[in-house]
């Protein structure tokens, strides 16, 4: 673990491995500078990691274990550090990240390589920096910077760790020998300067506005996120407490993090995206035996919401793409929408140029000719939901494409077994699912129809990773997991409303919850026309409709009409100014409760003969949030999604849902699947004609086996599968 090394008498070097056993590092660490302080032999100590990095910080493992249990010896090591007679410093190569970068707060000066980073990534994993650094930091940094830093978690290259004042000196390479150097020139030097503990946080003339407004900040952008809130609590402390206190404060509010389970949850999360990679479906193929193919040129099918943002995705990540729209005129809206969406980033691309509508058309082109898209390596379809009109374009690219190259569909819900129909080559056609607005939503929704290769699996997520996207892999069926999901969601609160709520009431408990948007503004946000549209296809609405058909009842179903009137109306959410709130004009987006809206569902109340009713917060929550779980677990009984972590990367990524929670199957665990049977069975009860809220099988199955953990739950599942 970690080597007393006296290579360059009198500085000795501690080397250490960062290994899963982290208690053993810190051990080893308190060791050797113990031993060093008393040999005389000793005059300088230089504290460095092996395999040229000073911290295996991207083991969330190790990370998460230095985290917890072994916070107060780190602490006390790092202190140990500090109080060394002999100068103590940090050869920093690779990264110093977390508990890492403590322990170089704790030497008394610090050297890193050009290319080393360093951060405080804690309070991304629901913690805070717990072993001294919420204190040493703001007093090498001063407040604001350590406020960034800290609250953010984000990792500065060295140059601008120098800039801060993290780091003292960086160098081109051999930053040990320069460590060393260093160590040897200061020995003897007075350290106490040195010691951060003994220094005072630089004060500032507007340090109280400095911490309020942080605190501000961070309660806005959290949605109930605590860690980034404690972490302005712990630097207000290192303001105004002397370094013992601020140290006990700091431990305290480590502490109320970890039992907060906020910590859990997000680390859950982290673990679930990458187990997302290493995917497998149910038919046995899995990323272990599938390697993808190498995509150099992309062609994307219609440049309208979807396609203008995959495009710009695309070229961001170095990509060659052809563009192809039905018309000149679409053509043009297009190339106008993709360029403006370029140039805001253009700084960062160079290969682009400052100008993307002149850059290289070997990077870029836009075309409304079908023939160029022949050597595309692969082709995302985005053109209007329409399964007619998919199915004409796949069978145009079936014959015009190279042999070999990939034919994936953006399409929300629709059969991609009926689109791949339209191929000779079904087992090269992969749904890609974009979320809006693509050039900035992290999800893709990998989902493979009956035909699908495993290659082509494997080439659909490669180019997701390539295109810095998480890519799912899910199975066929309307809707596939989010959609699917979101449909019960969003059908609760449709009936709430005609049950007795107002948009914003509904929409405020579930942003408490931590959702960005409610579902009134994220359906305004999306367009109503879109849901209106689809139901028009399914015939639960429009002119397919049987004539007679009860208003509020399809088949035995419940049905709640009010979206389709507001539609007829010409309310289609933001683009109109009028949805289910009210807009200063078409495309505005702040939600303004409309009186409008408000008199309409009085109105439609007394037409249907109901009587509404007060609904308290928490039956809009577990109405909707229920509903949506008990969607989930079916499809994971029906082998739509191999495992509760997919759809939690799903509906983190793709829906909004509050990472602190841990996606709706983790939230569902933490709940106690006994009672969330047992509140749908209630919910269920009292709407025997909605049938989305009668517990799943799967649900009930597993609360007769105990409410196993969910690492367990897929043994259980009807369609077993797994990814080991
Ligand atoms: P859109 O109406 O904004 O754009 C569709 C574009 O396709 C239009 O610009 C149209 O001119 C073009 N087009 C139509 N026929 C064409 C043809 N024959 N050849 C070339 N171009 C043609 O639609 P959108 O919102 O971008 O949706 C596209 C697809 O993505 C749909 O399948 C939709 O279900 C899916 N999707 C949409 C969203 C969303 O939030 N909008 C999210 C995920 C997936």
């Amino acid at each position: 673990v970690l080597n007393y090394a006296s290579v360059h008498p009198p500085v000795h070097l501690l080397r250490y491995t960062v290994v899963q056993d982290i208690s053993a590092v810190v051990r080893a660490l308190e060791q050797g500078v113990k031993k060093a302080d008393v040999d005389p032999a000793v005059k300088a100590v230089v504290i460095c990691g092996t395999n040229g990095t000073f911290s295996a910080g991207a083991d969330i493992r190790g990370f998460s274990s230095i985290q917890a249990g072994d916070r107060p010896s780190l602490a006390s090591v790092i202190d140990l550090i500090e109080r060394s007679e002999k100068p103590v410093v940090a050869a920093i190569e690779g990264m110093a990240l977390g508990g890492a970068l403590e322990v170089a707060l704790g030497c008394h000066y610090r050297v890193a390589h050009a290319q080393a980073w360093v951060g405080l990534p804690e309070v991304t994993l629901g913690l805070l920096p717990g072993a001294g650094g919420t204190q040493r930091l703001p007093r090498l940094i001063g407040v604001p910077a350590a406020l960034d830093l800290i609250t953010t978690g984000k990792h500065v290259l060295a140059a601008e760790a120098l800039k801060l004042g993290i780091i003292d000196e960086i160098m081109e390479e051999n930053t040990i020998d320069a460590a060393i150097h260093l160590a040897n020139k200061v020995s003897g030097q007075p350290l106490n300067s040195r010691r951060l503990s003994l220094k005072q946080v630089q004060s500032l003339p507007n340090m109280d506005a400095i911490l309020s407004e942080a605190l501000v900040k961070v309660k806005k952008q959290a949605r109930g996120c605590l860690s980034p809130e404690m972490c302005v609590q712990a630097v207000k402390a290192s303001v105004q407490l002397p370094f013992t206190e601020g140290i006990r404060k700091e431990r305290e509010l480590f502490n109320l993090l970890l039992s907060s389970g906020q910590a859990k949850a997000l680390q859950y999360v982290f673990f679930a995206q990458r187990a997302a990679q290493k995917w497998t479906t149910s038919s046995g193929a899995s990323w272990k035996t599938a390697s993808a193919q190498p995509i150099r040129k992309v062609a994307v099918i219609g440049l309208g919401t979807m396609g203008r943002g995959i495009v710009t995705s695309l070229v961001k990540a170095k990509m060659s793409v052809v563009a192809l729209e039905q018309d000149q005129k679409q053509l043009e809206v297009g190339a106008r929408a993709v360029t403006s969406l370029l140039e805001r980033e253009a700084s960062k691309m160079p290969w682009i140029g400052q100008r993307p509508d002149a850059c290289d058309p070997a990077l870029l082109q836009f075309t409304l000719d079908f023939s160029v898209l022949q050597d595309a390596d692969l082709v995302i379809e985005a053109v209007f939901e329409d399964m007619a009109l998919k199915k004409e374009i796949f069978h145009k690219l079936s014959a015009i494409c190279k042999p070999g190259s990939f034919l994936c569909t953006n399409t929300s819900a629709l059969d991609i077994d009926e689109i791949a129909s339209a191929t000779s080559r079904p087992h090269q056609v992969i749904g890609t699912h974009f979320f809006s607005p693509a050039h900035v939503m992290k999800l893709v929704e990998i989902i493979h129809g009956r035909h699908t290769s495993p290659i082509t699996i494997a080439t659909a997520m490669g180019l997701a990773k390539t295109i810095g996207k998480i890519g799912v892999v899910v199975g066929n069926c309307f809707g596939f997991v989010g959609n699917r999901m979101m449909a019960p969601y969003a059908e609760q609160a449709v009936f709430l409303l005609e049950e007795g709520c107002k948009p914003k009431e509904v929409d405020q408990a579930l942003e408490g919850f931590g959702f960005n948007l409610g579902p009134f503004r994220m359906l305004d946000l999306a367009g109503l026309d879109v849901g209106w549209r689809s139901r028009k296809g399914q015939g639960l609405t429009g002119p397919k409709l049987a004539p007679g058909t009860p208003a509020r009842l399809r088949g035995r179903r419940r049905y709640s009409p009010l979206p389709d009137l507001l539609c007829e109306n010409g309310r289609y959410g933001q683009k109109t100014g009028r949805g289910w709130y009210q807009y200063e004009k078409p495309g505005a987006r702040i939600a303004n409760p409309d009186p409008w809206l408000h008199n309409f569902l009085i109105r439609y109340r007394d037409a249907h003969h109901i009587k509404a009713r007060f609904i308290d917060e928490e039956e809009i929550l577990e109405r909707c949030l229920y509903t949506l779980i008990n969607e989930g677990f079916q499809i994971l009984d029906d082998g739509i999604a191999s495992d509760p972590e997919d759809i939690d990367v799903i509906y983190i990524y793709g829906y909004g849902w509050p990472k602190h929670r841990g996606g709706p199957m983790f939230y569902a665990s933490t709940i106690g699947l006994p009672r969330i049977l047992a509140k749908l069975q209630k919910y269920s009860e009292a709407h025997p004609d909605i049938p989305r809220m009668q517990p799943s099988a799967f649900l009930k199955k597993l609360v007769f086996l105990g409410n196993p953990p969910l690492k367990e739950w897929m043994s259980h599942a009807g369609h077993q599968s797994s990814k080991l």
